[in-house]
């Protein structure tokens, strides 16, 4: 099975009718590269830059942030990456901020991810910075997460806008038109995907919070687990929406959260009109190899018809019938 795996590594990931998956990488460490590409990811969906800011009691400059990029840059060779600001929260901490406490009593719900970064530009602005300069040196872009409303949209691109021509007047180069995508993570941005999907360049679906947030169940709470279910007739409806959302603004959506990278939900995804799929790159070939051998064109019937059945039959039964047939 191992050699079944190796030997499709290099095939371009196509369907059986034809048509073209991206399938790409999670990264969390800049050193992860290198099993990205063995695994023959085509991008990097979501490189997650918390890691910058753990284990330390001061915040990366600008110059520091640059150059891990301009490294990742370096080793993925051409290959593009997407890098998601910083998206510090409850289940992502650093020493040497104080904000996020667990004190709080629902730090989920707190000062995280974007709204973090909005209330602290000096937190804010050298990530951003240091983004725009590393979109000169090679194809990136730039990913906001936890956006719940399209006044944080706003006030983001004015921000890239203003140093952009602080870039501009200091000399130095960044790439004008390095595109700039939401999360969609929180049922609020899923609900909201067609205003977010007209100020956006992409979208890109995070179902670990979407799944957390719309169930109201802690994705660090084992107790709950049980309830996790990326298949809840709502979760489905509201990747839909978002998959809606970003066709009718003609703007690629890209899933990155677990469900990308399970197989359970790899036919049901491609039936449901994902094309970009961005998981751990330990997954991917499990998942191509599923995908060599799907036809969408059925499967985007099948699941139409799935989804007339949601109110009346388990999911799961309806995810069961879809997988073996
Ligand atoms: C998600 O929420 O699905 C996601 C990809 O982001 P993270 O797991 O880093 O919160
Ligand atoms: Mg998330």
């Amino acid at each position: 099975r191992q050699r079944r795996l190796r030997e499709i590594v290099s095939r371009p990931t196509r369907t059986l009718d034809g048509a073209s998956i991206s399938l790409q990488a999670n990264l969390e460490l800049p050193e992860d590269v290198d099993i990205a590409r063995a695994n023959g990811a085509v991008g990097v969906g979501l490189y997650r830059t918390e890691f910058l800011y753990m284990s330390r009691n001061d915040l990366p400059d600008e110059d520091e942030h640059l150059a891990t990029y301009t490294a990742m840059l370096e080793d993925l060779d051409g290959i593009p990456i997407t890098i998601r600001t910083l998206d510090l929260g409850v289940d992502k901490r650093a020493d040497g901020l104080t904000a996020c406490s667990s004190s709080v009593c629902n730090p989920a719900l707190g000062l995280r991810a974007i709204r973090l970064c909005l209330k602290e530009p000096a937190l804010f602005r050298p990530q951003l910075r240091a983004i725009l300069r590393a979109s000169a040196l090679g194809p990136v872009r730039l990913m906001l997460p936890l956006v719940t409303n399209v006044d944080e949209i706003d006030t983001v691109l004015s921000l890239i806008e203003e140093f952009k021509r602080q870039l501009h007047q200091q000399g130095l180069a960044y790439d004008d038109d390095m595109p700039v995508g939401a999360m969609i993570e929180v049922p609020a941005a899923a609900l909201s995907a067609r205003a977010i999907a007209k100020r956006m360049d992409f979208l890109s679906i995070g179902t670990n919070d979407l799944v957390q947030y719309t169930l109201a169940v802690d994705r660090l709470d084992d107790s709950v687990n049980y309830l996790f279910d990326p298949i809840h007739p709502a979760i489905l409806r509201l990747i839909r929406m978002t998959i809606e959302a970003a066709d009718s603004a003609g703007i690629p959506v890209s899933m990155c959260g677990e469900m990308a990278g399970d197989t359970h939900f790899t036919r049901l995804l491609l039936g449901m009109g994902m094309r970009e799929l961005s998981m751990q790159p330990g997954a991917i070939l499990d998942v191509k190899e599923l995908i060599l051998e799907a036809d969408t064109q059925d499967l985007q019937r099948r699941v139409a018809a799935l989804f007339t059945q949601l109110d009346d039959t388990s999911p799961s039964r309806l995810l069961d019938a879809l997988n073996h047939a």
